[in-house]
């Protein structure tokens, strides 16, 4: 049978692996040779649960959401990864990195961040751990995200602005490499979603495994099965589908939808539906599907939602794609922030603008009233409160 987890060498088929300029190669190398061992450690495993519990606030509740259900005639539950503490998913990753630092004995975390969500999950970590902290981020990014940048300094964190290129994402990334391989004892680089080269895609989907194990418990309990139909999740990098979709990758019973941001719409130019535009290539020293110009320039990517205007998917997702295992649907920015909006009217909860594309597929698609369909909420929406208020001039 076919696995649609990495190999050995961080391969999903034709994609992932670590490629990577030789000046990189020992702190790569380092991290490939330990993590899974790390990881499987009994100390490490307790140490990482009991935070996840005590500290996040794990395990988030599977919310059988009624009126949304009835609206759309089958069976949603939401994963509530907005209630973790700081508002989203992206804290379980940046939890398991930080342990995985502290075992490897390195006393400096570095990060690159674009929107500053990443950034401010890694801040909060370190401040925990008393672990400094050195978060690159886009020059651009800094004027349009004040108040992340705020939060990570509250934090504890230096935040050092990218002044080359375009001064956003793809820049700070840049400078965290280059600072990675000028610190290469001492510091490890967090990265924030199932992007980079080997073995950070398959690392930070162990990680972030932890959505879909409670999922399965959940489930179990609540309708007697552990596996849903369908289970939905937004895509930037990647990280909480890939969490969410983990323990369902290899199950054919269970559909796995991938949503991505159409932006403006996917022949506007304005996008980052990267299924429907993206070409393989290499981004990030990782091989995989990317939105580039015909001779190989990464194009700028547009989403109104901060988290999924990524110009790549994570490897994991290019296979998904490629072999059919995953459904990909693309939704604009008008359908995410309607969905956004029903969502609160019709349960009472504010749901990430990333976290709304997700929600927008019931609009496209249909299910039978029997299916069961498990959405992954990955944030809250109070940082998007703003775009909410000009959106719909609230
Ligand atoms: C960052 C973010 C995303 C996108 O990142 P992935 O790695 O694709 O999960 C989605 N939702 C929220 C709330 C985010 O903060």
């Amino acid at each position: 049978m076919i696995s649609y987890q990495a190999d050995e060498k961080g391969y999903y088929g034709d994609f992932g692996g670590a490629y990577i300029p030789e000046m990189l190669y020992p702190n790569v190398e380092e991290l490939r040779q330990q993590y899974i061992q790390i990881m499987n450690e009994p100390s490490f495993r307790e140490e990482f649960d009991q935070l996840l519990r005590d500290y996040v606030g794990r395990p988030t509740p599977l919310y059988y959401a009624k009126r949304l259900s009835e609206k759309y005639t089958t069976n949603i539950y939401l994963k509530r990864e907005d209630l973790n503490h700081t508002g989203a998913h992206k804290v379980n990753n940046t939890i398991g990195q930080i342990l995985m630092a502290k075992k490897l004995g390195k006393n400096r975390i570095i990060a690159e961040t674009g929107a500053g969500q990443h950034g401010v999950a890694t801040a909060t970590v370190c401040a925990l751990m008393g672990i400094e902290c050195v978060v690159y981020m886009g020059a651009i990014d800094i004027q349009r995200q004040a108040p992340n940048v705020a939060r990570m300094k509250m934090l504890g964190a230096t935040v050092i602005p990218a002044m080359s290129g375009s001064r956003t994402l793809k820049d700070a990334t840049n400078e965290a490499i280059r600072d990675w391989i000028n610190n290469p004892v001492d510091t490890h680089y967090i990265i924030g979603s199932v992007v980079g080269p080997h073995p950070y895609p398959d690392m930070v989907a162990r990680f972030q495994s932890v959505i879909s194990e409670e999922i399965k418990s959940q489930l179990q309990e609540k309708e007697g099965r552990e596996n849903p139909d369908y289970v939905v999740a937004c895509v930037g990098g990647g990280s909480n589908a890939a969490g969410a979709f983990y323990h369902y990758l290899n199950q054919p019973d269970v559909g796995i939808i991938a949503v991505e941001a159409a932006g403006k719409g996917i022949d506007t130019g304005e996008s980052a539906a990267t299924s429907a535009l993206g070409k393989e290539g290499i981004i990030h020293g990782s091989k995989t599907l990317l939105m580039q110009t015909p001779d190989g320039q990464i194009t700028e990517p547009y989403s109104i939602s901060a988290g999924l205007d990524y110009p790549g998917v994570g490897p994991m997702h290019a296979n998904l794609f490629r072999t059919g295992r995953g459904e990909f649907i693309s939704i604009t920015d008008e359908d995410a922030m309607k969905a956004g909006l029903e969502l609160c009217k019709l349960e009472g909860i504010i749901p990430a603008i990333e976290s709304s594309h997700a929600l927008a597929i019931f609009e496209k698609r249909t299910f039978t009233p029997e299916d069961i369909v498990v959405v992954n909420l990955s944030g809250r929406g109070d940082k998007d409160l703003n775009t909410y208020i000009d959106y719909f001039q609230l």
